[in-house]
């Protein structure tokens, strides 16, 4: 049986992973599951008494989603519409228990490819701020999380919050996950778009990440930069094509085959971009 340290302040948690190896956990619900039938062994530093990282607080720049805030704060919390489609996210991880426990920063240092929180997160521009007794430092989402399962973590370091910019343009966003069913289901392919309208109703910038179909959420910058100008309409889903989805790699396993994967992201793509040009 390992130790287990529960601090109630950021500095005795970041003194404790200099001092030695520690495995943290948060809400738990991708690190007990994964552990059903092993003794646990680990040393745990458990992180969800740090009040201080809880919630989503906002500067003139932009907003900041602390290490603890759960996906239930998401849904729960008052947020500008290009928060749209993490808050659609949250309410598809899992079910409300999952929801009420899990949080965001969780599901990204997990680094799943099936992770639904990160397609949002990628499309928000999101940056990881990584803390420890050294100082701080950050990073964009896509250089924390390098592989499956593997991130830019170091070992002494606690994920403290998600930094948002704040969109130059009004933005709106949406995301969509297909699954084998409705509810409770490990994404197949997950899709999430940001769109900022230009005064003159053109595409000022788009931000689209597509997950589940690469060891990594991709953005698809080639088809970002194609809609870049456009007006915002239900046309603006003819512009994405299959050169656009070539770049991701998906793999066969029991919930879809790889070209059913490669199909099925190319249609959720326009779809979100049929959704999003013809939002009010
Ligand atoms: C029944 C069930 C259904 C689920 N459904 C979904 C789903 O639909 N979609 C989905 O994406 N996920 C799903 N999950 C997975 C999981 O709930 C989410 O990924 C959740 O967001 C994880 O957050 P957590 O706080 O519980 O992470 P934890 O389990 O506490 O931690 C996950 C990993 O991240 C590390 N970690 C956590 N916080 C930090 C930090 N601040 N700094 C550094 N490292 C950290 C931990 O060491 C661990 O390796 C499901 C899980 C279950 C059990």
């Amino acid at each position: 049986m390992g130790g287990y340290l529960r601090p109630g302040a950021v500095q005795d948690a970041l003194e404790a992973l200099d001092r030695r190896g520690l495995t943290i956990v948060s809400g738990g619900t991708d690190f007990y599951p994964a552990r059903v039938g092993q003794p646990l062994d680990d040393d745990i530093l458990d992180i969800s008494g740090l009040a201080e990282l809880r919630g989503i607080t906002e500067t003139d720049s932009h907003h900041v989603i602390g290490a603890i805030t759960t996906w239930t704060d998401v849904i729960r919390a008052s947020l500008p519409p290009y928060f749209d489609g993490l808050k659609l996210a949250a309410r598809e991880v899992g079910g409300l228990q999952i929801q009420n426990a899990g949080t965001v920063c969780g599901n990204i240092c997990n680094a799943s490819p099936a992770a639904d929180g990160v397609p949002p997160l990628l499309a928000l521009d999101a940056r990881v701020e990584l803390s420890s007794r050294n100082g701080v430092r950050s990073l964009p989402l896509t250089e924390f999380i390098i592989g499956n399962r593997k991130t830019a973590r170091r070992p002494d370091e606690l994920v403290t919050g998600l930094t948002i910019p704040k969109p130059a343009n009004p933005a709106m966003s949406g995301f969509l996950k297909l699954g084998a069913r409705r509810y409770l289901v490990i994404s197949i392919v997950m899709v999430a778009g940001v769109l900022e309208r230009a005064p003159d109703g053109t595409v000022a910038a788009a931000r689209l990440a597509v997950g589940s179909c690469s060891e990594v959420a991709r953005r698809m910058l080639g088809l970002e930069r194609v809609l870049a100008g456009r007006p915002i309409g239900p046309e603006l889903g003819s512009a994405a094509m299959e050169e656009h989805v070539e770049l991701l790699a998906p793999i066969d396993d029991v919930r879809g085959t790889a070209e059913y994967r490669q199909e099925a992201a190319l249609t959720l793509v326009r779809r979100l971009l049929r959704a999003l040009g013809s939002a009010p």
